[in-house]
């Protein structure tokens, strides 16, 4: 296995120390101690970084389309053959049990083959012309620099998918990766390099998130924005794009309901949700949040899920019978305690969990609540850990509702046995991402994104590459 290394910038094609020699430590959630350094990017560094990424838009989006697509297959095959050594690095930095690291490489590279191929379609149009000899068509342009703005809580894969829209429509990219978590996101970015990306194109900076942000944003440099985090912090991001007019891809918050209907399956939905809810600790933006239930299958339901909670292994993500690795960072437990007590205040019922595992570590126990009302914090915010609220509910209405109640609106989840339930669901409910039956989000090919409060633009799918080009018209007569 690897050691844990001292993580640099990559600006200009170089791995560097930050100019000022400010560094960060990076710790293991698991252990609390202090695994390595980081080097931290300051004004010069950033300037430095936006005149690369300047040259680096001059070069690729010269290179052909085809052996850009060329050499981002070879950046995912260098991802497979390495997948063991970077998936090690996660778990250390992040905590997420070693195999759901290494599958996560293991995605990135298949993520990278979908956008890799889609740069190889993008199609402009031929429009019919009023007058004889005049042509006149539309041209798919790479938009410019990129800032892109990536969380902790999947290091390579909150990346990959803005790395691969820049790369394969011909943009350079500053990514601001996790600084919790930054030793994975530098791997990805040497598997590109090394399949032969050249200098400048791609650049890695770390440092203070606002600081970065702020000055990248609003910079003459960058033409495209994009951030994956926070609603409360996309709001900002978005507005500062906005101000200087550059396209912003927001990828925010969910809160996402999961509706248990009397005629599912309840043994798969029970099964589903308990492992998927306890993924990455729930510190996914799908995470799923807000069991709804209905009466009749309500306490069958509870039963086995809380029985499956209760059955998780928690533990170092390192050790091999692991089911779920302690939260990211120490910030998250107040959070989370703060959440839970104010639901059992506001007569929720705590079914099981609700704290803290051991006190070195960052672990905390699978955690249900049930019966809370609609006033609690948790029911509004986003818990971002193992916490499941299940309340009941009547019919079909009354579920409908409760899902689309909060701003937010980026995944959903459904178990019926009625397939026009399920219909009336995909249209009814206000989210990018319904999924009846099955886990079926996330994959490189279908749409990935929000709506309401939880961003915009979409990052799968047949429209990737949409927010990284433009439409420029070109008419002529001869
Ligand atoms: P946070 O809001 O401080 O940070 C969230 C992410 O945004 C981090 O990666 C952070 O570095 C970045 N960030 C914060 N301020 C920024 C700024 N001004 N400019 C650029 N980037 C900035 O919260 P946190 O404690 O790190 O995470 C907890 C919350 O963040 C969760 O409750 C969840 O809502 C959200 N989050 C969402 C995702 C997601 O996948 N959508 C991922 C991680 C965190």
């Amino acid at each position: 296995m690897p050691t844990y290394p001292d993580v640099k910038l990559f600006i200009a094609g170089e791995w560097r120390d930050g100019q000022e020699g400010k560094t960060l430590p990076i710790v293991d959630p698991a252990t609390e101690e202090e695994i390595g350094r980081l080097a931290h990017a300051t004004k010069p560094d950033l300037d430095a970084a936006l005149e690369s990424a300047e040259r680096g838009f001059k070069v690729w989006r010269d290179v052909p389309a085809f052996e850009r697509y060329k050499i981002m297959r070879k950046a995912a095959d260098i991802l497979r053959e390495r997948k063991d050594d970077i998936g090690w690095l996660m778990t250390r930095e992040q905590g997420k049990p070693l195999p759901q690291s290494t599958l996560e490489v293991a995605a990135a590279a298949d993520t990278v083959d979908w956008i890799a191929e889609e740069g190889r379609r993008t199609y402009g149009l031929v429009i019919p012309a009023r007058a004889p000899g005049v042509t006149n068509m539309t041209l798919k342009l790479p938009i410019g620099p990129v800032a892109a703005f990536t969380p902790w809580n999947f290091p390579i894969n909150q990346i990959v998918r803005k790395l691969c829209s820049a790369l394969a429509t011909g943009c350079s990219i500053i990514v601001k990766a996790p600084e919790e978590t930054p030793a994975s996101p530098a791997e990805l970015i040497k598997a590109f390099t090394d399949a032969g990306v050249p200098a400048d194109v791609v650049n890695l900076v770390y440092g203070v998130p606002a600081e970065i942000s702020e000055y990248l944003i609003p910079h003459p440099t960058i033409r495209k924005i994009s951030f994956t985090g926070s609603t409360p912090v996309g709001k900002h991001l978005a507005a500062l794009a906005g101000q200087h007019m550059k396209r912003a891809t927001m990828e925010l918050g969910g809160h996402a309901p999961v509706m248990v209907f009397d005629d599912a399956d309840v043994e798969k939905a029970v099964k589903t949700m308990a492992i998927f809810k306890t993924r990455n600790a729930g510190q996914v933006c799908i995470s799923p949040t807000r069991f709804l239930v209905q009466e009749k299958i309500a306490d069958q339901f509870l039963e086995g899920f809380i029985g499956a909670m209760e059955k998780t292994k928690v533990g170092n993500g390192l050790e091999k019978d692991t089911d779920m690795g302690p939260l990211a960072n120490e910030r998250r437990i107040p959070a989370i305690e703060d959440m839970i007590n104010d639901a059992t205040s506001k007569g929720g019922n705590l079914a099981t969990g609700g704290e803290r595992v051991g006190n070195k570590g960052y672990f905390f126990q699978p955690t249900v609540l049930t019966d809370v009302p609609t006033d609690a914090k948790i029911m509004n915010d986003e818990p971002f850990g193992p916490v499941a609220v299940i309340n009941r509910f009547k019919d079909y209405d009354e579920a409908v509702s409760e899902a689309n109640r909060l701003p937010y609106g980026l995944a959903s989840y459904a178990f019926t046995g009625s397939g026009a339930v399920a219909d009336r669901l995909g249209r009814d409910v206000e989210s990018g991402m319904v999924t009846v039956n099955h886990l079926g989000l996330a994959l490189p090919e279908v749409p990935f994104g929000g709506i309401k409060d939880s961003g915009y633009g979409t990052e799968g799918g047949a429209d990737v590459l949409e927010a990284y080009l433009e439409t420029r018209f070109y008419t002529s007569q001869f």
